[in-house]
């Protein structure tokens, strides 16, 4: 097994004066990434919650699985190049998990009305410009494929999309516009390689960093285990119109702790694969 959870202790319901809090659980996760280990404490209420509830405590541990992958590269000599401001990889079609989608589509639900417009707008506009070059109807069918997509599958969409150099809808100025909520799949690309490399991520010899624990397909796996169907994926520009969608799906709930072991029983597996094919 890649890693244990431990109960730490039970916190009670807090009770202020205008709020009442639910109550937490705390365990303590520790996970065997090929980076190293990472050992967390992680909270979930003790109630029940939606699967978007997940979301932060995910990418928090894969964010940590990263820091010891960037610490093995800054010791073998390797610099990170990634800065604010170099957005070059925004125009790439980032893959987003249903669990993200809807914690996505509740982040800008709740942004102040003209800041939410504003972003809505620019998703209706992307949307607009996909359809006039022609990829609109097959991110559709990314979105809601009831098939398994394999990389092979998504390729030819992922390499039409990248040669539009469309930048993400939700970058301003070259800087994302949702940093706190983006995806896990852009929180995991870093590259090694010289920044004026990424203007063309196909064709030139970009250095990523490995990335220990795939987050969003972690949360793509729970989401499938969960709601049945395939595993998806779905394209960034879309996410929020699928999450609208399917919004009565991501009101459903589970007990904080099942959905917690779920996921972690999801990032073990993924790590064991991983260490299996190390050793291959
Ligand atoms: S969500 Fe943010 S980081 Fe991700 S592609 Fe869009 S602008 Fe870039």
């Amino acid at each position: 097994m890649s890693g244990s959870l431990h109960a730490r202790h039970r916190l009670h319901d807090q009770v202020g004066e205008r709020v009442s809090a639910p109550s937490v659980e705390q365990f303590e996760v520790s996970l065997k990434t090929p980076s190293g280990t990472v050992t967390a404490p992680v909270s979930v209420p003790a109630g029940f919650v939606p699967v978007s509830e997940l979301v932060p405590t995910l990418r928090r541990l894969g964010e940590q699985a990263q820091a010891l992958e960037e610490r093995q590269a800054a010791s073998a000599g390797l610099a990170i190049s990634c800065r604010k401001g170099c957005a070059a990889c925004c125009r790439m079609l980032v893959p987003v998990s249903p669990p993200e989608a809807f914690s996505l589509r509740e982040a800008i639900l709740s942004m102040p009305a003209d800041r939410r417009d504003r972003t809505l707008r620019k998703l209706d506009e992307a949307r607009a410009r996909l359809a006039r070059a022609g990829l609109l109807d097959r991110l559709h069918q990314v979105a809601e494929s009831d098939r398994q997509l394999s990389d092979q599958d998504l390729e030819p969409v992922n390499r039409e999309y990248y040669a539009l150099r469309q930048p993400c809808p939700f970058l301003e100025d070259e800087v994302c516009s949702i940093y706190e909520h983006r995806p896990a799949a852009c929180r995991e690309l870093l590259v090694t390689s010289p920044a004026e490399l990424c203007q063309d991520m196909v064709n030139n010899p970009v250095r990523p960093l490995p990335v220990p624990l795939r987050v969003g397909t972690v949360l793509a796996l729970l989401w499938s285990e969960l709601a049945g169907g395939a595993t998806r994926l779905i394209p960034l520009p879309l996410a929020v119109d699928w999450a609208d969608r399917h919004a009565a799906e991501g009101r459903r709930t589970w007990k904080g702790t099942e959905l917690l072991q779920k996921a972690l029983d999801h990032v073990w597996r993924f790590l064991s694969q991983g260490a299996l094919r190390t050793q291959d």
